[in-house]
């Protein structure tokens, strides 16, 4: 595929890299190509970071066909720039696509675009451990008609967005609320897609949760409201009694690559994983009777967030006291290790530019 470059005539300069936060800052550039049904994908092109044109009645504002997916660029001690397990994101990014009749890519051909685009943001990527080029594949039907029906056009975009160490301040565990009316998702439904339908869909319960001072929320299933499921925009891990449990994949879960890596993680260290349905009953008792030693929320931005407060049904159990896990810790620092390029990768997830 060709990729077509015009460059800015005006680039930005990075801000100081403790000011970043995260996606308020955007590069000097972006990818979009063009999908047309009957002949694919079309007009791939960096072009400079700006506005985009919709017609007012594009599929994407009505219908919510949008899906995306999330990774960061990170910056090796020796100043090189790497990619984390970039093909599971695109590889999921086509799962998501076909849920939701939108067209797939090629997935060589989206690797291609996705090192093009960021060896050319490569100034992006900032310095700091912790800090990262977060970058942001989104697609989006885009039929110029209100008619119901698998869009015959999309879109394809992908932006970038130097971010903050999201532990700028150290590794606080969070306080998360067990929501207990809204679901997210159902089995059958989007909830394994990354849509952006699922988050307009829990954005209510999360401004409760942030009311009550919790930084997110845990879902039940849809169903029963009985088995957890996942943390807001992070999968989710308990150590209850020695046993590390995840809920199993059951298809209303986002499948994580940070899941995965630190189930992969775990095992290689001995550990065992069980990925398994674990109910409210089974976590309200172990809470209330000690046995729950860790929980932690895992996902691309904050890689692993120890869990220091869960609230179910207005009574809230504590933690590890409230600080972060052995398990949790080790997780972080072999993560973020392989990731900054500060421990070898022995499990051959990083490309390198
Ligand atoms: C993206 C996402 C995750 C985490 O996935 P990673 O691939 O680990 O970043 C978990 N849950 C939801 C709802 C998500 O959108």
């Amino acid at each position: 595929m060709e990729i077509t470059i015009t460059k800015t005539t005006t680039p930005k300069t990075m801000p100081p890299e403790d000011k970043l936060g995260f996606g308020k800052v955007f590069s000097d550039h972006m990818f979009i190509m063009e999908y047309e049904h009957g002949k694919g994908w079309q007009n791939a092109r960096i072009v400079p970071f700006g506005r985009i044109d919709l017609h007012p009645a594009s599929t994407v504002l009505h219908y919510g066909a949008e899906i995306f997916e999330g990774l960061k660029a990170y910056r090796r001690a020796d100043g090189g720039v790497q990619l984390f397990r970039p093909m599971e994101n695109i590889r999921r990014m086509n799962r998501s696509a076909e849920r939701m009749c939108l067209p797939l890519i090629d997935e060589q051909e989206a690797l291609d675009i996705l090192t093009t685009f960021v060896k050319m943001e490569e100034k992006w990527v900032p310095h700091s451990f912790g800090t990262s080029l977060y970058l942001r594949p989104f697609m989006f039907g885009n039929d110029e008609s209100l008619g119901v029906h698998m869009p015959h056009h999309a879109t394809f975009m992908i932006i970038a967005s130097p971010s903050g160490s999201y532990y700028a301040e150290g590794i606080n565990p969070v306080g998360i609320m067990i929501e207990s009316e809204d679901v997210r998702a159902v089995r059958g439904g989007t909830g394994f897609a990354k849509c952006g339908g699922n988050y307009a869909a829990s954005t209510r319960a999360g401004e409760r949760a942030n009311q009550k001072g919790y930084s997110q929320v845990l879902w039940l299933d849809g169903v029963e409201r009985k088995y957890i499921e996942e943390v807001g925009a992070m999968n989710v891990m308990f150590k209850i009694n020695g046993e590390i449990i995840t809920p199993a994949l059951t298809g209303s879960i986002l499948p994580g690559i940070t899941r995965m890596s630190c189930i992969e993680v775990l095992r290689d260290m001995g550990y065992e994983v069980s990925e398994r349905l674990l109910s409210i009953d089974e976590l309200t008792d172990a809470m209330k009777n000690g046995t729950l030693e860790e929980a932690w929320g895992c996902g691309t931005a904050a890689v692993v967030s120890p869990i220091g407060r869960l609230c179910y049904q207005d009574v809230e159990y504590p933690v590890n006291n409230g600080k972060i896990g052995e398990i949790t810790q080790k997780l972080y620092d072999t993560l973020t290790g392989i990731q900054w390029g500060k421990i070898e990768d022995k499990y051959n997830w990083i490309v390198r530019l």
